[in-house]
């Protein structure tokens, strides 16, 4: 199939006004099929005129045009009626989003219902948002509720195009904002394409503008844009520190979700053999490249020989394919990236970390394609890279802890904070050292990479600020306006 899969014509262009316009420098930047290693489409280098005219637009539709006097009941169905749409799409959206980022179409289909279900979610949770009263002096009555901010910037990574779009706009959108997205570079055609059924499903022109560039050009002149009210960023530390900048000039706020090296906690008492397969196939979820990957493993002294083995064996049978394949991961978004993962495969045979298994790559790829072998490593130095660096790859580290006291130290001894797991069951000690954790979400005896679009989601210490899914979202999403009425 994936042959051809084509991208939408219209993805050439800026996505503004419910409308597709040429951009306005008329240049076009190529997109590359990460399994093929070749370019199968164009998309529009947007630039800060189209930013300007994406801003305007959604000014206009939040202040006085038909989506800012829509009541929260009507948002809520018209986000309802697009998850309906996605679900009724999401064959030919996984297709496009398969050949897109090289992800396996189980996985590309999994994406597909998430991103529906973002909508469904925010779409049932539109007018059910409510403010409080609150006692004040004699003779005032006092009462809050939450309005949307106005204009939401939303700047989106490549390796989970579609859900990153649902995660970011379905909660904006439901408190009343109109959004301007800035997807990525390498892998943006399922927001252009979601952007257009947003049309086609009866949101009014301006809720919704989509303007793909270059991060430089188009991300830059979006999250520096003077008439912006607040940014959404998911991405790099590096240009997390940027949008924080751009935002503090401006001064308005920011959500940032800046990635992990999120740890499993796993105590000898725990089921390793659930524990193992769990670890390894949410490792390898989208060739590794997501935020809240659990990428280092930190285990019982005691289990170490158990965990290792268990795991070893997993990671030994995995195998990367093209999307069609199907097998249980693809290649990484780019050249680049695969360059960046092979130099931590060099540096680590340069210190002797000893390698515990590799995976390996389906016969038959093309030859073109971005495809790493998975690998697992262990006992990894605690203050080798492969400890405390995100790969943003299908790498795992292992590492062997005293005690409880030892397992929270080294679970905290990142600078990220995103995720943790913890596996054993001892219900006490598994609740004690969750709690000792420093990150924004602790499973116990389970992990979920990124799942649950009821939960509350995002980053302590420099995984970012602000939380994203749930109801959460919600409230990051936009503010309070407290009414004090003087009665007598
Ligand atoms: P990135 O450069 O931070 O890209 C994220 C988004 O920011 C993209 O839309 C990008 O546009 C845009 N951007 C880039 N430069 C910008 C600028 N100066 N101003 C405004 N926006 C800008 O991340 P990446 O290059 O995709 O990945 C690099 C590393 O980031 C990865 O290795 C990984 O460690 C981390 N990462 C984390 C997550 C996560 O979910 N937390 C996701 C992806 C990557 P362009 O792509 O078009 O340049
Ligand atoms: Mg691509």
């Amino acid at each position: 199939m994936n042959a051809h899969t084509k991208a939408p014509e219209a993805a050439k262009g800026v996505f503004i006004d419910n409308r597709w316009h040429k951009p306005a420098n008329g240049r076009t930047l190529p997109v590359v099929a990460p399994a093929e290693g070749v370019v199968f489409a164009e998309i529009a280098a947007g630039g800060a005129e189209d930013v300007d005219r994406a801003v305007k637009a959604a000014r206009k539709a939040a202040e006085g045009g038909a989506w800012g006097r829509m009541s929260a009941t009507e948002r809520g169905r018209l986000l309802t009626k697009l998850a309906l749409a996605i679900e009724a799409n999401a064959e030919d959206l996984a297709r496009l989003e398969a050949r897109d980022t090289g992800k396996p179409m189980k996985q590309a289909r999994a994406d597909m219902v998430a991103t529906a279900r973002y909508f469904e979610f925010y779409g049932g949770a539109a007018d059910k948002v409510h403010g409080e009263t609150i006692p004040f002096l004699p003779g005032y009555f006092v009462t809050t509720e939450r309005v949307p901010f106005g204009v939401t910037a939303h700047v989106i990574p490549w390796n989970y195009p579609a859900q990153m779009f649902g995660r970011t706009v379905g909660p904006a959108l439901a408190m009343g904002n109109a959004c301007v997205v800035k997807p990525a570079e390498d892998a943006c055609l399922t927001p252009l394409r979601l952007a257009e059924l947003m049309a086609e499903v009866g949101f009014p022109e301006g809720a919704i503008a989509v303007v793909p560039g270059l991060g430089e050009e188009a991300g830059a002149a979006l999250s520096g844009h003077p008439d912006i009210d607040f940014i959404s960023f998911t991405g790099s530390p590096e240009v997390g520190t940027l949008i924080q900048t751009a935002a503090a000039r401006n001064h308005i706020g920011c959500t940032l979700e800046l990635g992990g090296k999120s740890p499993h906690v796993v105590f000898g008492d725990a089921d390793l053999d659930t524990a193992a397969s769990v670890i390894a196939n949410t490792m390898v979820q989208n060739a590794g490249q997501t935020c809240s990957a659990g990428s280092r493993v930190l285990v019982e002294k005691a289990a170490y020989e158990r965990v290792v083995t268990a795991l070893a064996d997993r990671f030994g049978k995995l195998v990367a394919g093209t999307p069609e394949m199907d097998r249980d991961l693809g290649p990484v978004i780019n050249a680049t990236q695969k360059k960046r993962i092979e130099g931590f495969f060099a540096r680590a045979e340069e210190g002797s970390v000893p390698v515990l298994a590799s995976g390996t790559i389906a016969a038959g790829v093309p030859d073109g394609g971005f495809f790493v072998a998975p690998r697992i490593y262990g006992p990894v130095p605690r203050g080798n890279e492969l400890a405390n660096k995100e790969v943003f790859g299908p790498v795992l580290s292992v590492l062997p802890f005293e005690d409880e006291a030892d397992a929270v130290r080294l679970a905290n001894g990142t600078d990220y904070g995103l995720m943790a797991a913890v596996w054993s069951h001892d219900g006490n000690r598994a609740v004690r050292v969750s709690r000792g954790i420093k990150a924004g979400q602790v499973y116990i005896n389970a992990f979920g990479a990124g799942g649950g679009i009821e939960l509350p989601f995002g980053g302590m210490k420099k995984s970012g600020h602000g939380r994203e899914k749930g109801f959460a979202a919600l409230h990051d999403i936009s503010t309070i306006r407290t009414t004090i009425i003087k009665h007598g």
